[in-house]
């Protein structure tokens, strides 16, 4: 039985006030309701202790957005594996494509980033994901082996287990963002897996999870979950509000009750 997932990124939306209080209510609603997919949540750096203390009795995992490859050290402004895992996070969020695009984010440094966050026993949800112009000429997938290739360089054997994989295509993220449709979706989530078995042998490969992520929301999860290859749903704006999660949370409960994978 393979676990489904459902999480949301905050970006930067949320301040510690609202932080906390979409996490009790969410924890609440939890504890009414035990949930059978594996939920996370990824607030903002200021929120994530509070945040975390909150659903600690709860199985929502919660992580950041962002780490800085380094465990320590002269750099300014940024916060370390070491410094999540303190602060409770259990996963973290890396090469989202804003972060490639606005911060210069590279595979390369994504690739050491997913290493330092193995070591720091953080789980790596690693994004990846083609621009809208590398599909229309026909290399999307090419793209996005390439992303994973080099994401997962050096990632030993054993430690394949504690990696999520997120599809985001650039062009289906966010306001301006058009979502995939279910069969491209469940296309490159083929060429990911295929992608991974190549490395590391299918049968490692059919366990990894391979989450959608790019302007999901009530209408379209469960045309996307009931695709072969979609191990769950990444969304961002559609679960900003906690009543629009736990809808969803409800929706995706009931599209997959029961779903075993071989
Ligand atoms: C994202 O940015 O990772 C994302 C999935 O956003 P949205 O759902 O808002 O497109």
């Amino acid at each position: 039985m393979k676990q489904v997932w459902l999480g949301t990124g905050w970006k930067m939306n949320h301040g510690t006030r609202e932080s906390v209080s979409y996490a009790r209510e969410l924890a609440g609603y939890l504890a009414q309701q035990p949930p059978t997919v594996q939920l996370f949540i990824l607030p903002p750096f200021t929120a994530l202790a509070q945040v975390a203390e909150i659903l600690r009795e709860s199985p929502v995992l919660v992580g950041a957005q962002n780490m800085h490859e380094a465990s320590r050290g002269a750099f300014t402004g940024e916060i370390s594996a070491p410094i999540l895992h303190e602060c409770g996070a259990a996963l973290v969020e890396l090469g989202h494509s804003e972060r490639r695009e606005h911060f210069g984010e590279t595979d390369y440094t994504v690739n050491t980033k997913v290493l330092a966050a193995l070591q720091a026993t953080l789980i790596p949800l690693v994004c990846v994901g083609e621009p809208k112009i590398e599909r229309e000429f026909g290399v999307a997938a090419d793209w996005v082996r390439r992303q994973v290739k080099i994401a997962l360089y050096n990632v030993p054997t054993v430690q394949l287990e504690h990696v999520i994989l997120a599809y985001e295509p650039v062009w289906a993220i966010g306001e301006s963002g058009t979502p995939a449709t279910p069969k491209q979706v469940s296309q490159m989530h083929g060429v990911i897996r295929g992608t991974v078995a190549e490395i590391y042998g299918s049968e490692l490969a059919q366990e990894l999870p391979i989450l959608y992520g790019g302007s999901v929301n009530h209408l379209n999860a469960a045309s996307l979950l009931t695709q072969p290859d979609i191990d769950g749903l990444f969304v961002g704006r559609a679960a900003w509000r906690v009543t629009d999660f736990i809808q969803l949370i409800a929706l995706v409960e009931r599209v997959t009750v029961g779903r075993v994978y071989v």
